[in-house]
C-alpha cells in the first residue's frame, strides 16, 4: 500500500492541494495533525482531508486548542490571535470532525501515529537524537510517525550500536527503513525549516521505504488570504520564508 504521510496541514488549503496533486496515486492517506491554526482556511482544509480514502488522523495541540481542550493563554500573541478566529470560523462538521480523532494510533503493525511524540502526542517536540530516543519505548511498533516541529527529521535506532542517528533526508532519495526509528515528512502548510515548498512523504508498507517530498505551491494566494481574514501579518510573511 502506498499512503501519503502528511502534516501541519495549518488551515492553507492551497499547499494541501497542490500535494494532493503532487502526490498523485495513493492508497491510504496518514495525518498527523494540526490540520487548523495559523491559515485562512480551516474548514475547507477538514473537508477535504475527510474525503480521503482510507484516512487516519491524530489532533494536534492546535487542534484541541481550536477545539477548546487547552487555554489560549498557553499559546504566544500571534498563536493566540490566529487560534480565536479559527474558533469563531469553524463550522460545526469541521468540529465534529476533529473531535472524533485519537490522540495516538496504530495505524498498522508497524506504525504508530502521533502528532507531537509517542510519549506526549499533542505537546512533546522530537528535535534531537535524545528525546528520539526517550521516545522508544513509548510505542510498541517498529516505526512512528509524528509531526509537530514542522522539520522533515528521520530518528533511526541502531540496535548493535544502541545509537540514535538523525538524517534530513533529501528529496529524491528514498530511505529503506529497517529496525526501529520515528520519522517526520515536515509541514504542508508551514515549514519551518528554510524551504518553504510544501512537505509530505510516501511510504511504501511492503517495501518499507519512505521518500521525503517537496513541492512549490501558489505562496502569495495563500498570504492574500491571510491578510484578507485579518490574521497576523507574521504568519503570512514567514510561508516565503520557510521559517
Ligand atoms: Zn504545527
Amino acid at each position: 500500500m502506498r499512503v501519503l504521510v502528511i502534516s501541519d496541514i495549518h488551515a492553507n488549503y492551497t499547499a494541501f492541494e497542490t500535494v494532493l496533486e503532487d502526490a498523485d496515486d495513493f492508497d491510504a492517506v496518514w495525518c498527523l495533525g494540526d490540520v487548523v491554526g495559523y491559515g485562512p482556511d480551516p474548514n475547507a482544509c477538514v473537508e477535504l482531508l475527510s474525503e480521503q480514502p482510507n484516512l487516519i488522523c491524530v489532533p494536534g495541540n492546535h487542534d484541541s486548542a481550536a477545539m477548546g481542550d487547552m487555554p489560549a493563554e498557553s499559546f504566544n500573541g500571534d498563536a493566540r490571535r490566529s487560534l480565536l478566529w479559527q474558533q469563531k470560523v469553524l463550522s460545526a462538521s469541521s468540529m465534529e470532525f476533529l473531535d472524533s480523532l485519537p490522540k495516538k494510533i496504530e495505524a498498522n503493525k508497524n506504525v504508530t501515529l502521533a502528532h507531537g511524540s509517542p510519549r506526549d502526542p499533542v505537546w512533546e517536540y522530537v528535535l534531537n537524537t535524545m528525546t528520539a530516543r526517550m521516545n522508544l519505548p513509548e510505542f510498541d511498533t517498529d516505526f512512528a510517525f509524528i509531526g509537530h516541529t514542522h522539520v522533515q527529521s528521520v530518528f533511526m535506532y541502531d540496535e548493535k550500536e544502541d545509537r540514535v542517528s538523525l538524517d534530513i533526508p533529501h528529496v529524491g532519495m528514498p530511505i529503506s527503513l529497517s529496525g526501529r526509528g520515528i520519522l517526520n515528512p515536515g509541514s504542508v502548510g508551514q515549514p519551518r525549516d528554510r524551504d518553504p515548498r510544501a512537505a509530505y512523504a510516501i511510504y511504501d508498507t511492503e517495501a518499507l521505504i519512505w521518500e521525503p517530498q517537496r513541492i512549490a505551491y501558489d505562496i502569495e494566494t495563500v498570504q492574500a488570504r491571510i491578510r484578507e481574514a485579518g490574521l497576523p501579518e507574521k504568519h503570512a510573511l514567514r510561508l516565503a520564508e520557510g521559517g
